[in-house]
């Protein structure tokens, strides 16, 4: 069964933000797909940046603490 699938439609792909079957080795299966595809990794790479601005607030912060219990300790 798995094999008559595969020589009807053979090896193939499917687009990441659609899903339909676009050709092996492909990501996206238009311009509006890919679009979309570039908004939502800005998304992702924005989040992401943000996460470090956060990661390294909080360290300051731990840093501070620290500083100021040796200091008024
Ligand atoms: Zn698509």
């Amino acid at each position: 069964m798995s094999k008559k699938f595969e020589e009807k439609w053979g090896p193939h792909s499917h687009c990441v933000i659609c899903g339909i079957a676009i050709p092996e080795g492909e990501k996206l299966c238009s311009e509006i797909c890919k679009a979309k595809y570039k908004e939502e990794e800005e998304k992702y790479k924005k989040q992401q940046k943000f996460s470090y601005l956060f990661i390294g607030i909080m360290g300051a912060v731990v840093v501070i603490m620290f500083l100021l219990s040796y200091v008024y300790g």
